[in-house]
Formats: C-alpha cells, sequence, structure tokens
C-alpha cells in the first residue's frame, strides 16, 4: 500500500503497477482479477472499507469484486452502463470480440454480485464526482477530485513502465477507440493535476497528458 495523495492509497501489486487498486473514503476502486482477492484482503486488513465500486467490468478489475463484498458484507458500486452485465456476471461483450481479450476474460473473470449503485455522471463516491469517459467499455467512468486535481482514469488512460509516456487503453482491449479518444480530450479539459491509472504508475507532469492529446487522431 502506498499513499499517492490525501487519504488515496493505492495498492500496486505485483508486477507493481500492472494492476493497480485504489482505496479512498473506505471505497476500493476496483477490485483486481479473480486472483487478487487473498492479497487485497490482506492489506484491506483492519480498515473500514464500506464498498467495492468499479471503474468498468473488465475481468481485470471485476475479478475479485463479488469475493471481497461478500466476504466483507459491503455494497458494490457499478457504472450504470454495465451494471446489468457486471451483476449477471455476463461481460463477454464489454470487451472486443478476439481470442487475447477472450483468453483475458475468462482467466482473470469473477462471478457476478448485485449492484447496490448505478453510478452516473455527477454522482459522488467519497470525495470524487463521477465522470462518465465510455470508449475503452462502453460505460466506462473515472473518478475526479477537484480540490486537489487528482483523476482515477481507470484503463480510459496507459501509463507505460516508468511514467514516461501515456497511451491509448490498447485497441485489443477496447470496444469503441474513437469514443475512447473524445473521453481522452475531456479529461484533459479538467485540467487534473495528477493522474492514476489502473495500469502503469502515476502521472504528475501534466505536459505528458497534452502529449497524448495532441498526438491522437482525429476522429
Ligand atoms: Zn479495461
Amino acid at each position: 500500500m502506498t499513499v499517492v495523495a490525501d487519504d488515496l492509497d493505492v495498492f500496486i501489486g505485483f508486477p507493481p503497477h500492472a494492476l493497480n487498486v485504489y482505496f479512498t473514503g473506505g471505497v476500493l476502486i476496483d477490485s483486481g482479477t479473480r486472483f487478487a482477492r487473498r492479497r487485497l484482503l490482506r492489506e484491506l486488513r483492519g480498515r473500514d472499507v464500506r464498498a467495492v465500486s468499479l471503474t468498468h467490468g473488465h475481468a481485470d478489475h471485476q475479478g475479485s469484486a463479488h469475493r471481497i463484498c461478500a466476504t466483507l458484507g459491503i455494497p458494490l458500486y457499478c457504472p450504470a452502463g454495465e451494471a446489468d452485465s457486471i451483476e449477471a456476471g455476463e461481460i463477454a461483450h464489454l470487451i472486443p470480440d478476439n481470442l487475447p481479450a477472450r483468453l483475458h476474460r475468462v482467466v482473470c473473470q469473477g462471478p457476478g454480485h448485485p449492484v447496490a449503485r448505478r453510478l452516473r455522471e455527477g454522482d459522488q463516491v467519497g470525495d470524487f464526482v463521477v465522470i462518465e469517459t465510455p470508449g475503452h467499455s462502453p460505460g466506462h467512468i473515472s473518478y475526479w477530485r477537484e480540490a486537489d486535481g487528482v483523476l482515477i482514469v481507470g484503463d480510459a488512460i496507459f501509463s507505460r513502465p516508468g511514467g514516461k509516456r501515456l497511451a491509448e487503453a490498447p485497441a485489443i482491449f477496447t470496444t469503441d477507440p474513437a469514443t475512447n479518444r473524445a473521453s481522452i480530450r475531456r479529461l484533459a479539459k479538467l485540467e487534473p493535476r495528477v493522474l492514476l491509472f489502473n495500469h502503469g504508475p502515476a502521472v504528475r507532469d501534466m505536459d505528458q497528458l497534452n502529449r497524448l492529446v495532441d498526438a491522437l487522431p482525429p476522429d
């Protein structure tokens, strides 16, 4: 567990930052793959955990949600646009239909779980506000804290190892890359000061975000 901002910890997992999970205001943001359950429950021991809240329903984000919610007796929050799928554990259509994506899903996916809150644009989760950022998946959301400019972008943007370069989410795992690019442009307009990703280390140099936006192909 590492502190990255006020009341915001990151579980960086192993290999480091391959798959981050965040913890803020008693809420676990995403839950890793189904193999992350024991590690996350161990890291959360002694903490006041009140909910699990997802950025989207891909298997490496919803994988341990059911087991963590059931073990701790806490509710699951999900993007409204993917809540039915996540609840039913039927997430195949949230990712493109290609072999690597299918394999990734089959290996990493966890069971469905009842959704207690369906999150939409402007909803509050702890200190963060929900921003709808579709494209990487149909209902993908990000979490924004204007007070200190912290933005959890989920998989809308990837940060390469070393945190020296940002990239669009890989097309092979992205249902609508053009819509995701529109979401990236929208996130940049928030003028964040800290960018946090599910894949890759945190970035505080916003020139990197500006370079990414400038390099995006026109849609
Ligand atoms: Zn994803």
